[in-house]
């Protein structure tokens, strides 16, 4: 059954997310050769119609005004809606990401139809649009075939493969300038408590440091490692209480899900609520002293050793590699 699907497009810091193109190849799947409309919320946004497009969205409805310069539940649901109102979709896609996890209960409300969330696999099966989802802090997985008519879901980062951009393709790029009211949130500054770096929601790799770790100082030799591979740095809850990184940096059942290519766990004994973090990730390296820790138990590979001999011997081989 060919349907038409909404696509959020979602940006920071002056660029779409990767999470973005991701969900327009979901879209694609769930449109089963229907149209996929990419929507975007902000204040001068248009120039990203194009990288939409570019990955497969078949058209782009681009709401501009000043009130979704930053995100806010009111403007941007209000922004949303319009379009929904608009198009009268079947499905609605957006990344199951701090703004998406905000959002999308409310349209969901709006709509009352049923949200299927953090989505990480999606699967036409006897005719069925099948959801594939973690319960249970990942341990097992669901699969969900929607009953509401209107299908919403939000996606995980990292899960679902983007479709190779194609700078040939073209579609129309309509703007939509509906009234914006009654903002009850006044964004008055945005304070970055990571500075710098690759997002860790989004990272391919992730080198993470628990209690082992020792110091702030001791993170700087896990920053290396992760600089050389491109990638993040992340951390266990112990690590964070223990005053060696910010809260923002955590990962686990009450931090951030992460689902990387390569997750490098340093001195993390393997709690099941990290674990719940990052038990999906696509290829686990564990280093800990003690052969007896957790962590071994979920890694794919294991190294018995002081972090502080490892991560640097692997910081220099990986340096040799890039060479
Ligand atoms: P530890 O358990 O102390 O492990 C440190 C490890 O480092 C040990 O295995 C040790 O062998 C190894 N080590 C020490 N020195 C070295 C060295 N030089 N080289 C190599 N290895 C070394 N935790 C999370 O991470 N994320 C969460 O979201 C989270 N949510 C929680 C929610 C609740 C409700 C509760 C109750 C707990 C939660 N926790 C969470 C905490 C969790 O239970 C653990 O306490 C925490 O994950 C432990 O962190 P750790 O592995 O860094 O520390």
């Amino acid at each position: 059954m060919a349907r038409k699907v909404l696509v959020l497009g979602e940006w920071k810091d002056g660029m779409l997310r990767n999470v973005s193109f991701e969900a327009i190849s979901a879209g694609k799947t769930i449109a089963e050769g229907g149209e996929v409309i990419g929507v975007l919320l902000g204040e001068s946004v248009k120039s990203f119609a194009d990288a939409l497009i570019f990955y497969g969205a078949d058209r782009v409805v681009a709401v501009e005004h000043e009130q979704l310069g930053k995100y806010t539940p009111d403007g941007y649901s209000q922004g949303l809606m319009a379009v929904v109102e608009k198009e009268s979709p079947d499905a609605i896609v957006m990344g199951h990401t701090a703004l998406g996890k905000d959002l999308s209960p409310k349209i969901a409300a709006k709509l009352d139809t049923g949200l299927i969330s953090d989505v990480t696999a999606i699967d036409i099966e006897g005719g069925n649009v099948v959801f594939t989802r973690p319960i249970y802090s990942g341990k097992a997985f669901e699969k969900k075939i929607p009953v509401t008519e209107q299908i919403f879901v939000t996606i995980r980062p990292n899960n679902i493969p983007v479709l190779e951009k194609d700078e040939s393709r073209k579609g129309e790029v309509e703007s939509l300038s509906p009234e914006i009211k009654d903002v009850r949130t006044i964004i008055k500054e945005v304070v970055r408590k990571t500075k710098e770096g690759v997002d860790l929601s989004e990272a391919k790799v992730i080198v993470a440091g628990g209690r082992g770790v020792k110091s702030e100082e001791g993170f700087q030799v896990l920053k290396q490692l992760a600089d050389v591979l491109g990638g993040a740095v992340g951390a266990s809850r112990g690590a964070c209480d223990a005053g060696y990184c910010d809260y923002s940096l955590q990962i686990g059942q009450t931090g951030k899900v992460v689902t990387p290519d390569l997750y490098i766990a340093c001195g993390i004994s393997g709690a099941i609520q990290h674990l719940a973090g990052m038990s999906n990730s696509k290829v686990i390296v564990a280093i800990n002293k003690d052969p007896e820790a957790n962590i071994f138990k979920v890694a794919d590979y294991g190294i018995v050793g002081d972090l502080f001999e490892v991560v640097p011997l692997l910081t220099e081989e990986f340096k040799k590699l890039k060479v």
